[in-house]
């Protein structure tokens, strides 16, 4: 494994914030629990989104559909007959390659001729579903270009990534799948929606939940696991204004994003080969390790899902557009981010490990809105006087900031510790206090520290962790 990312997960778990599932047992596979800590930053993270994306807007209501749902949802969706993965087992190095994954790793060693008409042939199979032809024609590559030395398998495996489950019934056959995305609760919940909160065309339906997809290959941390959560917004306009649209929430997404991260470690990719509910999308990608990785995705679904269902269902899901007297299914685009991914790429990006005179300093450098713990507070010794104050100060600040009370170890030790945990104030309450009311506030990436009266204490905070004014601007 890689070392930095070794760095990564040793922190993650050390300070509470990601553990491996029921490590006890040596863990599951690619299925991970959050701790203290990371279900604190987690739930910042969701509020951001959802403070951006529903309740700043008065276009957008939220949802929170099942995670199970009848077996048609995804016979009408295309998951049942497409959501599927084509692998090889290479007998050569014992490994798994997913199949466009395979196919680039042989493109991108420089003695291939004539890539472009390859690339043609490749995705022509692939969009097509043949299959046998994919594999003969992989193998042929192979052989012309000698690398049979490195790559030798028989057949193309094809395997559909929903979780199967029973359900009780008389009946055994009766089975249902965890869902892959959160989008298709959404379709399925249009009318219900739109009729009960009397919404307008164009609206949004938005969501946060988990999603399941038995990744064949799933590493990396987090970055990719058999259970994630996603938040997904499904914004439904009237057909023909889907540029307009897509670019509006293309901008919106990444305003919300460089908020989190700088901009530069950002980048975009325009999706040639479209899933198959997908008329065009766009990733937001996010430079972890050196490598730009898929973060969240926006799509131009058309009407894909919403026919579909119409027509499985025989409900009737179409709008009536009163102006033009005619009627339409809406068209959509979709914003959907992996939340354990953006988790991942805020936690890499802030572990800053420095020199300073020969010490070595660690630290997390979250933004400060996201940190799980906001304050902590600081009795310098163990004084009555100065533990009373400390305490006192901690019940007043509680309510308005998560914040956590400390007196255990010398000062040096509890700041270190904060650090790690990514906390951006410290209090720590002394002898001084005892004669002008005034505690010391050490920031956490610079490590100074100012001093402040005790009663203006909240005002003071709440100003720093104020971030009103970007949903003003950003919506
Ligand atoms: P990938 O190409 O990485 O498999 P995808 O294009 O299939 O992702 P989408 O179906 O567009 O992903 O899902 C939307 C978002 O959900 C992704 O951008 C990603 O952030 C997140 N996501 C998808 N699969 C996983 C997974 N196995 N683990 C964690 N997050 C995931």
């Amino acid at each position: 494994m890689d070392n930095k990312l070794k760095i990564i997960i040793n922190h993650a778990k050390l300070y509470g914030f990601i553990f491996k599932s029921s490590e006890i047992y040596n863990g599951i596979k690619s299925i991970y629990d959050y701790g203290p800590q990371g279900i604190e930053m987690k739930n910042n993270i969701k509020k951001f989104w959802w403070n951006y994306m529903v309740k700043y807007r008065d276009n957008i209501v939220g949802i929170e559909s099942s995670i199970l749902m009848n077996n048609k949802v995804w016979k009408a969706s295309g998951h049942i007959n497409n959501f599927n993965e084509l692998f090889i087992i290479n007998y050569i190095d014992n490994k798994i390659y997913i199949i466009d994954k395979l196919f680039y790793k042989i493109i991108n060693k420089k003695i291939i001729e004539n890539k472009k008409k390859i690339k043609l042939i490749f995705y022509y199979y692939l969009k097509n579903k043949k299959i046998n032809k994919l594999n003969l024609f992989l193998k042929k590559i192979i052989k012309k270009n000698n690398l049979s030395k490195k790559f030798k398998w028989k057949n193309i495996n094809n395997i559909n990534l929903m979780f199967k489950t029973k359900l009780n019934s008389l009946n055994n056959e009766k089975f249902t799948y965890l869902r892959p995305e959160t989008a298709q609760g959404i379709f399925v919940n249009i009318k219900n929606v739109k009729n009960s909160n009397r919404l307008k065309i164009p609206f949004g339906i938005a969501q946060i939940g988990k999603s399941f997809r038995n990744e064949i290959i799933s590493k990396q941390f987090i970055f990719r696991t058999r259970e994630f959560e996603q938040m997904e917004m499904q914004f439904f306009i009237y057909p023909g204004q889907e540029k307009k649209w897509y670019k509006y929430w293309l901008k919106s997404r990444l305003k919300w994003h460089y908020y989190l991260i700088n901009k530069k470690k950002y980048k975009l990719k325009i999706h040639k080969n479209l899933s198959h509910y997908c008329k065009f999308a766009t990733d937001i990608e996010f430079k972890i390790f050196n490598k730009f990785k898929e973060l969240e995705g926006i799509h131009f679904r058309k009407n894909y899902d919403l026919k579909n269902h119409n027509k499985l269902s025989k409900k009737n899901l179409y709008f009536y557009d009163n102006k033009e007297k005619n009627k339409y299914i809406p068209y959509v685009i979709e914003t959907s981010l992996g939340l354990d991914r953006l988790f991942y790429s805020i936690f890499t990006n802030s572990l800053k490990i420095e020199n300073i005179n020969n010490k070595k300093r660690i630290y997390l450098k979250l933004p400060k809105f996201i940190s799980p713990i906001k304050i902590a507070i600081f009795p310098i010794i163990k004084n009555t006087q100065i533990i009373n104050i400390s305490k006192n100060i901690f019940n007043n600040l509680k309510y308005n900031f998560t914040t956590i009370y400390d007196e255990n170890k010398s000062i040096g030790k509890r700041y270190k510790i904060q650090d790690s945990l990514g906390t951006p104030y410290c209090i720590t309450i002394d002898f001084i206090t005892l004669k002008n009311n005034t505690v010391t506030i050490r920031f956490r990436d610079t490590m100074k520290q100012i001093r402040c009266k005790i009663n203006k204490l909240i005002k003071y905070f709440k100003k720093k962790f104020d971030i009103s004014l970007f949903f003003k601007n950003n919506i």
